[in-house]
């Protein structure tokens, strides 16, 4: 197999679908190669499925094709998983995998064991997007998927600052530019551009939160009362944890919040040297080095103690190492 999408050739009824609490690169990854199915792959049928496209990826017209209907008992001959670290995170999606006749799992999580018959994990890869235009024909990508591709780069580089940047990050995206795509618009209403109400909660939580390990650790756990009483929904704090990080000296960024159904979902990130996937994986998570995620039903002020020993054990391990060295 030269190509992982040769498997499309042997399949006439295809599914795609992308994790649980869809993100920029997951609602690109699914949509453009949903597109890019479409239009080069002519007599296929092709669903796309999610459970839920939050608003500010609306922006980009490929995510009208994204369907949030799991009613449909269907078995396809093909299904891709895009951006997905492991088979649970794909919620709702589990029964087309469960019955599809081929599975392929395309991701870019480290934490990634390889889950389908066949696939492709790069973890060097910045987003689920950054693989899949590596493996299209980029003469086939259409403006519309390549608004897509685009949309779920600088979502999961936080416009190309994060370090899961590369050289290859940035060519894939200059050659996604060239498509003409509104790349300054997509930047500034996807990324940028938040509501009043999500700027507000992103006060609360600076204004909230507890510093600890000497100021290296920023925290804070959100209620789901406190989310009813702001009117939130879990998609208004994207972003939220990223910029806990940004504060001076902080290298762990921690954010917790209950879902309706009561279960806590904590985001990680690091600065520079926490591998926050490592501390992910102890709670059954993951994701990458620099940021990485967990779910859990316990008490989450027990797991943040958990968390805040994990991450400085890590710290006193690259104090010790510096130390050892000079
Ligand atoms: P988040 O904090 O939800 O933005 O997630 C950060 C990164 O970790 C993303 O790449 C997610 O796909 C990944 N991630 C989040 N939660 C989990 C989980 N429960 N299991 C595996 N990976 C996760
Ligand atoms: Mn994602
Ligand atoms: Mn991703």
């Amino acid at each position: 197999m030269n190509n992982i999408l040769d498997e499309l050739n042997n399949a006439s009824d295809i599914m795609i679908a992308g994790h649980v609490r869809p993100d920029g690169d997951c609602v690109g990854s699914c949509s453009a190669l949903y597109c890019y199915i479409r239009d080069n792959y002519p007599g296929k049928h092709v669903d796309v499925r999610l459970e839920h496209v939050p608003d500010s990826y609306r922006f980009i017209s490929a995510s009208s094709y994204i369907s949030t209907d799991y009613t449909e008992e269907k078995e396809y001959d093909l299904f891709i998983s895009v951006d997905v670290s492991n088979k649970e995170r794909l919620g709702k999606a589990l029964k087309y995998f469960g019955s599809a006749g081929k599975t392929v799992c395309i991701d870019h999580h480290i934490s990634n064991e390889g889950f389908a018959d066949v696939n492709l994990v790069v973890p060097e890869a910045s987003s689920a997007c950054e693989v899949l235009a590596g493996v299209m024909d980029m003469d086939k990508i259409s403006r519309e998927a390549a608004e897509a591709l685009y949309m779920g780069i600088i979502c999961d580089t936080g416009v190309f600052s994060y370090s899961c940047t590369s050289r290859q990050t940035m060519e894939i995206a200059g050659k996604l530019m060239e498509k003409g795509i509104p790349y300054t618009d997509i930047i500034e209403n996807v990324f940028y551009e938040k509501t009043l109400l999500q700027q507000r909660l992103l006060g609360k939580c600076l204004l909230s939160a507890k510093m600890s390990l000497g100021g290296q650790m920023i925290a804070y756990y959100i209620t789901r009362e406190e989310m009813d009483s702001w009117g939130a929904r879990n998609e208004d704090l994207e972003g939220i944890v990223s910029q806990m990080r940004q504060t001076r000296g902080v290298e762990v960024s921690v954010l917790a919040s209950e879902d309706p159904e009561g279960s806590i979902k904590f985001s990680l990130r690091s600065k520079s040297y926490v591998n926050v996937n490592l501390i992910a994986g102890c709670f059954g998570g993951g994701g990458h080095e620099r940021a990485a995620g967990f779910t859990v039903f316990e008490d989450p002020y027990k797991v943040f103690s958990e968390v805040e020993k994990l991450t400085a054990e890590q710290i006193l391990r690259r104090v010790q190492e510096r130390t050892g060295n000079d």
